[in-house]
């Protein structure tokens, strides 16, 4: 007699990894379907919520507190965390082939952009990406080397993660003490000489990526000044069409033509808008970073429709010690998982997973959130993005095109990591580490103390 998948007898065996929202929103969607589901969520770090911990702004603890939602898809029964166990070196893609019916890669984008200019690798020219994980206490860039001795900072881009960085520039060491922001980065930060932060943009003011929360913040800093220069507001008649009748590209026009009114108010420290200027060398001497230098650009309309940025021979130098490039992620690839290079995620058709090769998707294995659709949207854009994913799944599974895992047994996959003596994680004892971080946190005015290391992590489990 055959068993049916996702019945009482025989319950669905998903296995998911990436423990950030995107896995926790999928890990949700599975335990909702009106089958019978074991859910085994698989992170490489001992923290789970990805990007909820490691990547939001430590100044936006509103934002955080989904991390709640998750705690309550991690109290279900048919759910367990192994934190600390990195498929592919642990586990490998096969084996979990073997021991699930169901593979969800929510990994994320983990890589950055590169803007290709020389002078890129000089110390002090960093990406948003490990200065972000830096300052939030993320145990791999713990020890990112961060000068900020230097007068002036650039950060290159327009979107929220270029507010969020020069944001944490820009604020002073008694704001960010009341936040999470990891001790070594608020050490470092308490010593900053920077004083004039350049956000800039490569095309217009039109076409900025931030959202209207983010700019609108930039007005009410305590410690700076939000400088915009007039003459940079000027929309050409193409920015101008592009944007009617778009209220939030208005808003943020707004935000940015009081800022230029407003000018300098004698504040200690200076947010700078820049705008149609791309970068075009970083400039070094003995080894530092001393400036940038940019070509002014115009906007010119394509093919495609989009307003692109086109160099005009010009250039202007900006005096500047430390470089953020905060020009968006990009996913990496997983051992034995398709990858699209060009694009940096999973190939995939509405979550399903598609051989390069083959051009056919891979029965069983699906993907959500920024490794399969690029690192775009805010954090709860990834809820409907998992579902979708989930809600195919359950297609294939009525359709009966998952083929069963040969080997279900769910002591498997525990007694497999103790043998190769992989010391994971649990969600019990995740929320040990959690507590003592909320206690400590509670102790000196803070949400939470991070604990940054692993080895500090395991110490608190004893
Ligand atoms: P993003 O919104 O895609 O912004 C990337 C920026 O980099 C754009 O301004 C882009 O300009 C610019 N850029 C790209 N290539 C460039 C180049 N070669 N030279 C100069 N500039 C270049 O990416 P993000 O800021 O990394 O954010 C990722 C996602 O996370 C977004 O959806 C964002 O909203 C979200 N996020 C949300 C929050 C929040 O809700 N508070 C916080 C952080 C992040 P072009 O437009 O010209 O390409």
């Amino acid at each position: 007699m055959t068993v049916e998948l996702g019945s009482a007898a025989r319950p669905l065996r998903a296995a998911i990894v990436g423990a950030g929202p995107s896995g926790f929103y999928a890990a949700a969607a599975l335990l909702k379907e009106p089958v019978a589901v074991t859910v085994d969520l698989f992170e490489r770090l001992i923290a789970p919520h990805g990007l909820v911990r490691y990547g939001v702004a430590p100044d936006h603890q509103n934002i955080k507190a989904v991390a709640k939602t998750y705690d309550r898809t991690a109290a279900e029964p048919t759910f367990r965390y192994f934190g600390n166990v990195e498929i592919g070196k642990d586990i490998t893609h096969d084996e979990l082939k073997q021991h699930y019916d169901v593979i969800f890669y929510t990994v994320g984008a983990q890589s950055d952009r590169r803007l290709g200019v020389p002078g890129e690798d000089l110390p002090n020219s960093l990406s948003a990406t490990e200065f972000v994980a830096w300052y939030n206490g993320h145990p791999d860039f713990k020890d990112l080397q961060v000068d900020l001795s230097c007068e002036a900072a650039i950060v290159v881009g327009v979107g929220n993660v270029a507010m969020d960085v020069a944001r944490i520039l820009a604020k002073s060491v008694e704001e960010l003490a009341e936040t999470d922001i990891a001790d070594h980065a608020l050490e470092a930060l308490a010593k900053s000489n920077i004083k004039d932060i350049y956000i800039v943009a490569r095309r217009g003011p039109a076409q900025v990526k931030f959202t209207n929360a983010e700019i609108r913040e930039m007005g009410h800093l305590k410690i700076a000044d939000a400088i915009v220069l007039d003459n940079e507001l000027r929309l050409d008649r193409a920015s101008s069409a592009a944007i009617e009748g778009d209220t939030s590209m208005q808003k943020n026009l707004d935000y940015l033509r009081a800022y230029a009114e407003i000018g300098a108010t004698g504040k200690p420290r200076r947010v700078h808008f820049r705008f149609l200027l791309s970068p075009v060398e970083i400039i070094g001497e003995n080894g530092k970073i001393v400036a940038v230098k940019m070509e002014r650009n115009e906007l010119r309309p394509s093919v495609s429709g989009d307003i692109k940025a086109s160099g005009t021979g010009h250039f202007e130098t900006i005096p500047a010690g430390l470089i953020l490039r905060s020009v968006g992620y990009k996913g990496t690839p997983l051992p034995g998982v398709p990858f699209d290079a060009r694009n940096g995620v999973i190939p995939n058709e509405v979550g399903r997973i598609v051989s390069l090769e083959t051009g056919k998707i891979v029965p069983g294995e699906y993907v959500a959130g920024w490794i399969k659709r690029g690192p775009t949207g805010v954090i709860g854009t990834n809820k409907p993005d998992a579902i979708e994913s989930v809600n195919s799944m359950f297609e294939d599974l009525q359709k009966g095109k998952l083929p069963p895992a040969p080997e279900p047994d769910p002591d498997a996959i525990p007694a497999l990591l103790k043998a190769r003596g992989v010391r994971y994680v649990t969600q019990e004892e995740w929320k040990i580490i959690d507590a003592k971080e909320v206690a400590d946190g509670k102790a000196r005015g803070k949400p939470r103390v991070k604990i940054v290391e692993r080895e500090a992590m395991l110490a608190v489990l004893g």
